[in-house]
């Protein structure tokens, strides 16, 4: 007899998880609809009388800063008047919320945003400070990482990586084609793994790792994370990246929710690792510290702000925060 019971509904899981609300990147509600695009889609998407653009200039956008809240989508005689390159346009999609509007991005020029740096009622903001300090609404947040993304790509992506040539925007800017061998170039996504390691010891105290990255200027504490390697499954990633940190092993591994992280192009993976070891041995490249924390002692750290001098958990912005207080909050 099979001894493996599975629920009858796969989506159990899925359905209890915690609610995503908060975290950033995750909403984007445009309708991308990209197999049905043409080489005619960007001017008559730019022609609608809604179009809306989002203006980039290198890894800031562009925000009107007059109104009582701050605005980031323009008019395409706004984005004329204030200096957009029409050349860079790409369609994002269109907004189901606001009668199938139109919603593009583009870059400004040089000229242009050394001019509006100094304009009063405009600004320019990173987009990671954006959602960092949650200054636009969260399902803009979303399409904004899209053109990041795709407008970094494409900024970097002149040329055909076979024959040199220089490739031309198509499909609205999902794909780059070259005309002289024909090859064709998407877009990339690099998938990265972030992973709560969990840990129960012989009494059933259970516990998470939490480290303190080398990059880090501030006391923050969080997950680890790092790149997918060709060939690899996600659960593989996640152990040889939790072993490489911190010399833990990691058993089974629960795919939990993802995040785009548009810094240029990466895909979160969020995941559950359950430890089989829990001696800690850091990798000094990678991290400075790294600590078993029970439920109370996240709290702690959870407490205190993201300006505090001492230990604490990273923003609710990122997918890491929302792995570990989802962690906090389950019932023990
Ligand atoms: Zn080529």
């Amino acid at each position: 007899m099979n001894d493996f019971a599975f629920s009858s509904d796969p989506f159990a899981a899925v359905r209890s998880a915690p609610t995503v609300e908060g975290v950033g990147f995750m909403h984007n509600r445009l309708s991308r609809d990209t197999e049905h695009r043409d080489g005619d889609s960007i001017p008559a998407m730019m022609a609608q009388k809604h179009a809306g653009f989002y203006l980039f200039h290198k890894d800031t956008l562009l925000l009107a800063t007059k109104e009582a809240t701050s605005r980031a989508i323009f008019s395409k005689a706004e984005a004329e008047t204030l200096g957009a390159d029409m050349e860079t346009a790409i369609i994002l999609g269109t907004d189901p919320e606001e009668e199938a509007a139109p919603r593009l991005a583009m870059l400004l020029t040089d000229e242009a945003a050394d001019k509006l740096e100094g304009t009063d009622g405009y600004r320019f903001e990173s987009v990671r400070t954006l959602g960092l300090h949650g200054m636009l609404p969260n399902d803009q947040l979303g399409a904004i990482a899209q053109a990041r993304g795709l407008l970094n790509w494409h900024d970097n992506h002149p040329y055909c990586s076979k024959c040199g040539s220089k490739t031309v925007v198509t499909l609205g800017g999902a794909r780059r084609d070259c005309p002289n061998c024909s090859a064709v170039h998407f877009p990339r996504t690099d998938p990265a793994v972030i992973m709560l390691v969990l840990h129960k010891d012989d009494e059933g105290v259970e516990r998470c790792l939490l480290a303190h990255h080398t990059r880090f200027t501030g006391p923050v504490y969080t997950t680890l994370a790092g790149f997918m390697e060709q060939g690899e499954t996600i659960e593989a990633a996640v152990r040889r990246e939790v072993f490489e940190e911190s010399a833990v092993r990691v058993g089974a591994v629960r795919y939990m929710a993802s995040q785009p992280w548009p810094f240029p192009a990466s895909l979160m993976i969020g995941c559950y690792g359950e430890a089989l070891s829990s001696e800690i041995t850091v990798d000094p490249t990678e991290l400075t510290d790294a600590r078993w924390f029970t439920r109370d002692e996240v709290r702690t750290l959870m407490k205190r702000g993201t300006d505090s001098d001492l230990p604490h958990t990273p923003g609710p912005f990122s997918i890491a925060a929302w792995l570990i207080r989802s962690w906090v909050d389950m019932v023990e």
